[in-house]
């Protein structure tokens, strides 16, 4: 109401700030596997399995041969801001985890219930112990266990009435799921990452562990896709004032996809970056106007101190010091593959 008292302000209560944050840190199923499987990698894990149900509304499993968690710090592990990947804020600049915030777990156990089942070496037994809304709802059972950690999360947003809706209206959220196991897969080649939809035999992405990136490629995109990748490789090591390289995999004249596929990874974590996809799309259609949308593969590396990791929740996003030259020069390599095999092709066909 206009001209009346102003309203009073009050402290949320921590279990409502709790929820709210949790909400955007999972904002989907598919974030929830996401933040599961760099935990699985963080720990040094080299197989890592994912099982899901109802799209990931019902179950998710990811289940790894990791370090596992000691048992003396079950009790804080789905708290808040509980993590072993970062002590100081200055770490931050040369984090080479995918984890540092200590949020991922804490936000599941306050949209869905989770259920860890751990061991480390040279252990007897593991522990197996549930989560709500941050605390441990009794201690830890000793239980039989095999290397390493699985992570249980179940009736995701079981609290959240519209995003369950929301979720339950759209499509499944499985999909989306394969997709990033899938370019998990072709970054990590040392690590056999699989999954499969609860109940069946068959794993939807099964990568096996290879040393190639091209067999990494094959085993989850298929032997079609690879056959028409070329390799690149950008480097600007010279330049005074920035130091970047990028190694990837990009697709010839001869790729046809209506869609473009792009693997981004930036110093190993998995993100987007909306400008330099539009700028690859934009040397593909201006050199192959006939051809189709892309297939990339890229993996930029760059000094930790150039990349800012902390711009998103989700940390999907990072920024990048010298972004424009950076995309600049990709931009450069990428047409200059593209004109050779352009002219290799036109040659062929004449020949
Ligand atoms: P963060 O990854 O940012 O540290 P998380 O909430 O994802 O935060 O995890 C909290 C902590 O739990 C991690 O720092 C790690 O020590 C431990 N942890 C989580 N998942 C695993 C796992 N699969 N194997 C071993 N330790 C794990
Ligand atoms: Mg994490």
């Amino acid at each position: 109401p206009r001209g009346g008292a102003p309203p009073r302000i009050r402290r949320l209560e921590e279990s409502v700030v709790n929820r709210i944050a949790a909400g955007e840190v999972i904002q989907r199923p598919s974030s929830a596997v996401k933040e599961l499987v760099e935990n699985s990698i963080d720990a040094g894990a080299s197989t890592v399995s994912v099982t899901v149900k109802d799209g990931g509304l019902k179950l998710i499993q990811v289940s790894d041969d990791g370090h596992g968690i000691r048992c003396e710090d079950l009790p804080i592990l789905c708290e808040r801001h509980t993590t072993s990947k970062l002590s100081a804020y200055e770490d931050l600049q040369t984090i080479k985890s995918m984890g540092f915030r200590g949020e991922a777990l804490a936000s599941m156990t306050y949209v869905g219930h989770v259920t860890v089942t751990t061991i480390t070496e040279g252990q007897l037994h593991g522990y197996r112990v549930s989560y709500r809304d941050g605390v441990m709802e009794n201690d830890p059972k000793p239980c039989a266990a095999v290397k390493g950690t699985q992570v249980m999360v179940e009736n995701l947003f079981y609290n959240m009435v519209a995003r369950r809706k929301t979720l339950q209206n759209s499509n499944d959220d499985y999909p989306k799921i394969v997709d990033f196991i899938s370019r998990f897969a072709v970054h990590h080649i040392n690590v056999n990452l699989s999954c499969r939809k609860h109940g069946a035999n068959r794993a939807d992405v099964h990568s096996g562990t290879t040393s190639s990136r091209l067999d990494a490629i094959r085993n989850v995109y298929g032997a079609s896709v690879v056959r028409d990748l070329m390799e690149i490789q950008v480097s600007d090591e010279n330049a005074v004032d920035e130091i970047f390289k990028m190694d990837g995999f990009i697709s010839n004249a001869n790729y046809v996809a209506k869609k473009t596929t792009m693997i981004l990874f930036i110093n190993d974590r998995l993100v987007d970056c909306t400008s330099l996809k539009r700028a690859t799309e934009f040397v593909y259609s201006a050199i192959l106007p006939q051809a189709s949308k892309p297939f990339i593969y890229m993996s930029i590396n760059l000094p930790p101190e150039h990349v800012d990791v902390n711009i998103h929740p989700t940390k999907k996003e990072v920024s990048l010091l010298n972004q424009e030259r950076i995309i600049e020069k990709i931009k450069d390599a990428i047409e200059e593959k593209l004109m050779n095999c352009n002219n290799t092709r036109i040659f062929q066909t004449q020949a």
